[in-house]
């Protein structure tokens, strides 16, 4: 490893907003690794061309909107794919050598990593889950694989939450998700744990997801937004006797284990530098905020 300049990064459209950078250049000073992580802006109509030419040099590279499914693709003809991430449909995480990429998704490994952290085990629970995007799906399918009774997803279109219903039954052999069309209809009081997998509370003016007087006392709430990261859900739970977790658990959570597909640095040992350099940013995003 010596002497070896790792070349990692980031592709979306538009970034510029990407907490990424400083999570895992905090990863390769803690584990003294030499290299960068960088973001690379790469517009939908360069993305072929990019992956063509660009790609190759790297030694892994992150994805996130827009691109998570047309790299998928390209893992999968160009390359090799990992079982998880065929089956969520998307690709977070692309590692390179000798030119040739394999795509992985570790989102599910981010959120589950970040229960156990909690000491929580969502065998036999019930869960409402928010949501049916590419994160929901991670979500939804890493839960079922724990043994979780009921999965209630809610999806503002309610037939990609259908979607997303039958690709879990068929995932796990059983039928353990269904889909409310009304988030009204959604059983929170019933359920153990609520996850947040919308963008719902990006903006911080933005009204919860669901109405904090539906939440109970002991529930675990779960936000997977991390910009900011005390959403309106959040800061409603708390005051409801709820126990809470942040978004930005799952982010570096997920880093960790793309830093370990990458580097072989074990995800436990990349995780403490990644939550610091987070830590870092919210406290100085506090400091903006005072004035
Ligand atoms: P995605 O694939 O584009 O899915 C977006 C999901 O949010 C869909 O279910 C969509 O519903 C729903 N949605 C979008 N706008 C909405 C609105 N105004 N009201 C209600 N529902 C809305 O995105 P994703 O990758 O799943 O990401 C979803 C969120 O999770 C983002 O905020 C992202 O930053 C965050 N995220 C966090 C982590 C982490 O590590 N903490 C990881 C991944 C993603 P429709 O299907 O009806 O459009």
């Amino acid at each position: 490893m010596g002497d070896k300049h790792w070349k990692l990064g980031i592709i979306g459209w538009p970034l510029g907003y990407s907490l990424s950078p400083r999570m895992h250049e905090a990863a390769l000073a803690a584990a003294g690794l030499k290299g960068e992580y960088r973001e690379i802006p790469v517009k939908p109509e360069d993305l072929e061309r990019w992956l063509q030419t660009e790609a190759p040099s790297m030694d892994g590279f992150n994805v996130t909107m827009p691109h998570k499914q047309e790299v998928a693709a390209w893992c999968s003809a160009a390359g090799a794919i990992d079982p998880s991430a065929v089956e969520m449909g998307t690709v977070n995480t692309v590692a390179l050598a000798g030119g040739k990429a394999a795509g992985h998704n570790t989102d599910g490994k981010g959120f589950l990593g970040s229960l156990e952290r909690h000491g929580i085990d969502p065998k036999g629970w019930e869960v409402a889950l928010l949501g049916a995007g590419g994160a929901a799906r991670a979500i939804a399918l890493s839960l079922a694989r724990k043994g979780v009774s009921r999965l209630h997803v809610w999806n503002r279109h309610a037939e990609r939450g259908r979607e997303l219903a039958a690709r879990v039954n068929e995932a796990v052999g059983k039928t353990v998700a269904s889909v409310v069309g009304e988030i009204e209809a959604l059983p929170v009081a019933g359920c153990r744990m609520l996850v947040n997998a919308t963008p719902t509370g990006m903006n911080k003016h933005e009204e919860s997801p669901v109405e904090i007087g539906r939440l109970r006392k002991g529930q675990v709430v779960y936000d997977i937004v991390y910009e900011p990261r005390e959403t309106r859900l959040i800061h409603g739970a708390r005051k409801q006797g709820c126990e809470v977790i942040t978004g930005d658990e799952m982010l570096a959570g997920q880093g960790a284990a793309a830093f370990e597909i990458w580097t072989g640095v074990p995800a436990a040992k990349a995780l403490p530098a990644m939550k610091q350099a987070l830590e870092m940013h919210f406290a100085q995003r506090e400091r903006t905020a005072k004035g």
